[in-house]
């Protein structure tokens, strides 16, 4: 059985996250999406709000499990009994950083590799940052992010304007 891990912060997930999700589940038995508990970012959505996010818009692929995780890639890989550490690729501002991790990572576990898929042209452009600064202003982000996610990040924000 071969598995892999893709973790991050998926705050929300995009389309360019589903599209690597599909195509690492297609490459590989199971694949073990991990949904990085980083406290030092602060993120929009809790590690259990992402988490409901990312198994919803993953519910149709049954080889896909979602879990939560904290600490390194390299040992959550190991928890899970994974070899591959998936992780996407878009421009070359993504590539130093993803080097310079993945060759960390192999330092710190020789029996762990880390494999890039490189995102879909019509994703190239497409991150959980923007996504959250268009929504931020109103704009529609159904091009970017599933339904189920778009009515999540606006149930978020408007929760957060009535805070204020
Ligand atoms: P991070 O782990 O740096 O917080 P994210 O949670 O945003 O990053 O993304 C997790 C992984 O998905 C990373 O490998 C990132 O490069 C990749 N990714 C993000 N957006 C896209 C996209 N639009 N197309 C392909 N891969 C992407």
């Amino acid at each position: 059985m071969t598995r892999a891990i893709y973790p991050g912060s998926f705050d929300p997930a995009t389309y360019g996250h589903l599209d690597i999700i599909k195509r690492a589940a297609a490459l590989f038995d199971e694949v073990i999406v991990g949904v990085l508990n980083n406290s030092v970012k602060s993120p929009l959505f809790s590690v259990e709000e992402r988490v409901n996010i990312l198994e919803n818009i993953t519910g149709d692929i049954p080889n896909v499990k979602i879990q939560a995780f904290g600490g390194l890639s390299v040992n959550f890989a190991k928890n899970c009994e994974a070899k591959v550490i998936i992780r996407g690729l878009r421009a070359i501002t993504d590539f130093e950083y993803e080097l310079q991790m993945a060759q960390t990572n192999r330092i710190l576990s020789t029996d762990v590799d880390t494999m890039f898929l490189t995102t879909s042209l019509q994703y190239a452009y497409l991150s959980s940052t923007t996504v959250k600064e268009a929504a931020s202003f109103g704009a529609d982000i159904s091009k970017f992010v599933p339904d189920y996610v778009v009515r999540q990040v606006e149930a978020k924000l408007s929760g957060m304007n009535h805070r204020k």
